[in-house]
């Protein structure tokens, strides 16, 4: 599965070069984060397809990182690795929400092999059904749209934009790429259909709420994220 997104939270630098140098190598899109608050913070704000936690880390714990993500309604699937191997830990990785486990010592194909699995499996479930940032949920199957719990009415166009955008979280899409796929037309730089179809979404998507999430990255395009606090 090239080009998925794999976040790796883990505080041992050699662990953590080690899984990222292996899976970069294998086109995966991969983002490090070394304390589980960071983690948290990049995991919250990106839709990643797979999340490798170490149990152990400093600021914050995988289990509890775990919980968290489990209490946001986060379903990305979350490889728990640990140094303790014991049935007792591994059951407590499971019950905060991990879905998969790996002791360490651990060979990178192992890892490997692992992530391959839980990717599918989550592709699988999550298949033709929802999309979410930050507050900002999609669904796929009966089309609707709700942010903060409110529902937000989109047109066919608009929807598929938004949707272009999520599945791109924290990607700079440029007006060409949004022409050929929303639009499905090469891009004509006499239009300025892009720029007001973003401003369509933007009213209903972010104006009345406090946290943008659409980005407006002059003279490269347009980027959907959860800005960094300040
Ligand atoms: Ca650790």
């Amino acid at each position: 599965m090239p080009n998925s997104r794999v976040l790796v939270v883990e505080d041992e630098p050699k662990v953590a070069d080690f899984i990222t140098r292996g899976l970069r190598e294998e086109s995966f899109q991969v983002d490090h984060a070394a304390d589980g608050m960071i983690g948290k913070s990049l995991a919250l704000a990106n839709n990643y397809d797979l999340i490798i936690l170490d149990l152990q880390l400093p600021r914050l714990n995988g289990l509890d990182l775990c919980k968290i993500l489990r209490q946001q309604n986060s379903s990305v699937p979350v490889l728990m690795l640990t140094a303790l191997g014991t049935l007792d830990d591994k059951l407590t990785g499971f019950e905060a929400g991990a879905d998969d486990y790996l002791p360490k010592p651990f060979e990178f194909r192992e890892l490997l092999a692992r992530t391959k699995v839980l990717m599918k499996r989550n592709n699988a479930a999550t298949e033709d059904n929802q999309l979410s940032i930050g507050d900002l949920i999609m669904d796929l199957h009966s089309k609707t749209v709700t942010r903060g719990g409110r529902n937000i009415q989109l047109t066919a166009r608009e929807f598929a934009l938004l949707e272009l955008l999520i599945r791109n979280t924290g990607r700079v899409l440029s007006r060409a790429e949004i022409a050929e796929k929303v639009w499905d037309i090469r891009f004509d730089t006499g239009t300025n259909v892009i720029d007001v179809y973003i401003n369509f979404l933007r009213k209903k998507v972010d104006k009345n709420f406090e946290t943008k999430l659409i980005h407006t990255i002059i003279g490269m395009g347009y980027v959907i994220k959860v800005a960094e606090a300040a």
